[in-house]
């Protein structure tokens, strides 16, 4: 079970306690007091990679921490959740999230990378058991990274909706977040107190939805794009789910849920949406990159896709995406 706060009195947990504090550099800005010694772990990378993972490991060892507390955006988190998945410790977790987009505070899972390749580490008691919501994390975060994490949330909500594993609890989750992200988009990408609010929940519920189906073809075909061109993962997920939309056809509720007729609308609004955000293909890609991108894409995740994507349509979708 989680406990959602959404204050800081969660830190009052921490009292007596030496915590692991996993958080990049933007921790500094947010002048948060822990009430207690905290040993801090910042060597990770954006994405992060198993090496990062294993000193984590090492350093949590050494000072004898008896807590983990992320404060950060997904890599922080999945790095902390990472430590306490190759540890094999029950040391609770305390998830801060500072952007509104991976869910990761939501999820049992979390994306490592190794040798260049994405992995996805998945256990139960991965779920961190306490979360502190807090919109005024988001408040100082540059707006392409903004961007980015708000468009993750949305292809998660709408692929967790259409995954194979999809209830009704997930579909109901899917729903309210992209009730959430549609109507809240414009007051987010300001800056607004409520839009960031708003959107902070939404993602969280976005997660949610993701806890219980996990993702499907476009979060699949993003991973080698990341890793491949360093294209931020919302950013890479964005450019993949519209072709993939436009292959799998159908679902028309998740258009309504867009405010969209059908699904060529969606599809189309998607689309648009990408232009006016800025949000566009790598430029640096080369055609020769088509078969490697193809060959990346874990059949397992795609087995969650509503409908059997073969070689040969992933490669026109990557054509498609990359243009080229
Ligand atoms: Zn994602």
């Amino acid at each position: 079970m989680q406990e959602t706060y959404y204050d800081f009195s969660a830190f009052e947990l921490l009292k007596d306690k030496k915590p692991l504090l996993v958080c990049d550099d933007a921790f500094d800005s947010f002048n948060i007091k822990l009430p207690c010694e905290v040993i801090r772990f910042s060597d990770f990378t954006p994405n992060p990679v198993y090496e990062d993972i294993q000193s984590g490991v090492d350093v949590l060892k050494k000072n004898g921490c008896d807590f983990i507390v992320a404060i950060g955006g997904g890599s922080s988190i999945d790095t902390a959740k990472g430590i306490k998945f190759f540890h094999q410790t029950d040391l609770p977790v305390m998830a801060v999230p500072t952007t509104s987009g991976t869910g990761s505070e939501a999820t049992h899972f979390a994306a490592i990378y190794k040798n260049g390749e994405k992995r996805s580490i998945s256990d139960e008691k991965l779920l961190p058991e306490y979360v502190v919501l807090r919109a005024d994390m988001l408040k100082t975060l540059p707006i392409y990274q903004k961007k980015c994490t708000m468009l993750d949330a949305l292809c998660q909500a709408i692929e967790s909706w259409w995954s194979k594993k999809a209830t009704k609890k997930s579909i109901i989750y899917s729903k309210t977040a992209i009730a959430l992200i549609v109507a809240n988009m414009e007051s987010y990408l300001k800056n607004d107190d409520d839009g960031n609010e708003k959107m902070l929940y939404a993602s969280h519920i976005a997660g949610k939805a993701i806890n219980i189906t996990t993702t499907t073809a476009p979060h699949a075909m993003s991973y080698k794009l990341t890793a491949l061109y360093g294209l931020p993962h919302g950013h890479a997920v964005a450019i993949c789910l519209p072709k993939v939309w436009r292959q799998t056809k159908n679902y028309n509720n998740i258009a309504d849920a867009l405010g969209k007729k059908n699904h060529k609308d969606a599809v189309l609004f998607f689309e648009e949406m990408l232009l006016k955000l800025d949000i566009l293909p790598p430029q640096n890609a080369k055609a020769d990159d088509v078969d490697l991108l193809t060959d990346s894409v874990d059949p397992q995740r795609l087995s969650n896709h509503p409908v059997p994507l073969d070689r040969d349509t992933i490669k026109k979708m990557y054509r498609e995406i990359l243009g080229v």
